[in-house]
């Protein structure tokens, strides 16, 4: 009999986004609504056409167009084939057997199943309100904490707290503890960015993005980090040479020259999240501000989110059940284009009449 090691035979695998069947509509994985830059097509045309050769190990150009966009430093950043790969490879990086990683109650659930393939302990601080709490975080570090996860805005609440929090609790995190603000959304977030950019420069902060959600790109898999130096070359270590396809990086690059596009679908979702938020909260649902491209919806009790999610379902429309969050209470729906959130929201009024 072949075994594997007994830290992956004690694991679970990752719960995949349940997608319904063939012909359902899915809201389950927060991609956008909307295609990509038409730039980005262009591009990846005609990169196709040198498929015979290993894509760019350095990722010179799309790190040009990030590091022009961003006013970031090029040697300071890194790109994964989605920011999942940066998130894997700084846990393998910083945490091993007997070290803590932390994050919040409701932070990205990737990270807890990284850490198990580091042997890592996850331990999550508890998040009152659906909001990230700095001080609860805080009064959650040990001895044996080596890594703060913080998403913000938030997956899966869609809540933020202000930068100035996330400066807050760097300065008063143990120099010992890398932090890694997760900002996947951060295009959706109307805060300007430097202010948390600006805690990378000193040496125990890395700041991760993704191509997979504003800008309309998750099928190449790309992610991006602005890491310090020293931070970075450890990763690196890890990562896959020739990580990234030129296809994707080629796509991304011009995704990332095309600020206007992807301006344009985060004011579009906001708006259609937006008026979708307000029908829910007629009903007498929770929905918080969100400042992503889906809400969680908060139903008075687990029974009354899985009837509503069996009947969205038979209407051919899957939104993410929240009981691996520990949230059995919730739905979270990913904004599609206007006619689908005017339709779920008419099968949830419906509902409530019934
Ligand atoms: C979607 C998402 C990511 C991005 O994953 P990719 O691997 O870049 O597609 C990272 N963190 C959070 C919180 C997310 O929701």
């Amino acid at each position: 009999m072949i075994r594997a090691v007994p830290e992956v035979v004690a694991m679970a695998s990752y719960a995949l986004a349940d997608l319904g069947n063939a012909t359902s509509v899915s809201l389950s994985q927060n991609e956008s609504a909307f295609a990509p830059s038409p730039a980005a097509l262009a591009a990846g045309q005609s990169a196709m056409a040198a498929a015979q050769l290993y894509p760019d190990p350095d990722w010179r150009k799309l790190r040009a167009a990030i590091s022009a966009v961003h006013g970031l430093p090029e040697a300071h950043i890194l790109c994964g084939a989605g920011s999942m790969e940066l998130i894997g490879c700084l846990i393998r990086a910083f945490a091993g057997a007997g070290d803590e990683v932390l994050g919040s109650a409701y932070g990205y659930i990737f990270v807890a199943t990284a850490c198990q393939q580091a042997g890592a302990r996850y331990v999550r601080a508890p998040e009152p309100e659906l909001v990230v709490s700095v001080d609860l975080l805080l009064g959650a570090v040990t001895q044996a904490t080596r890594i703060m996860f913080v998403c913000n805005p938030g997956n899966p609440t869609g809540t933020r707290i202000p930068n100035a929090e996330i400066r807050r609790l760097r300065e008063a995190l143990p120099p010992h503890v890398l932090l890694v603000v997760d900002q996947a959304y951060g295009e959706f977030d109307d805060q300007d960015p430097i202010l948390v950019f600006d805690l990378v420069e000193r040496g125990d902060t890395v700041v991760l993005r993704t191509f997979s959600k504003a800008y309309g790109l998750a099928a190449t898999r790309v992610g991006w980090g602005y890491f310090p130096p020293a931070i970075g070359a450890e990763v690196r270590k890890l990562m896959n040479p020739n990580n990234i396809a030129q296809v994707s990086q080629d796509m991304a690059a011009a995704a990332m020259r095309d600020q206007g596009h992807m301006k344009n679908v985060v004011a579009q979702t906001a708006r259609i999240r937006d008026r979708f938020s307000g029908r829910v909260r007629r009903l007498g649902l929770v929905v918080p501000d969100s400042n992503t491209n889906f809400v969680l919806i908060r139903y008075p009790d687990a029974a009354a989110a899985l009837r509503a999610d069996e009947v969205l379902r038979a209407n051919g429309y899957v939104l993410r059940a929240m009981n691996g969050y520990g949230l059995p209470d919730c739905l979270r729906a990913t904004i599609g284009v206007a006619s689908v959130m005017d339709a779920v929201a008419d099968i949830l009024e419906q509902q409530r009449v019934d």
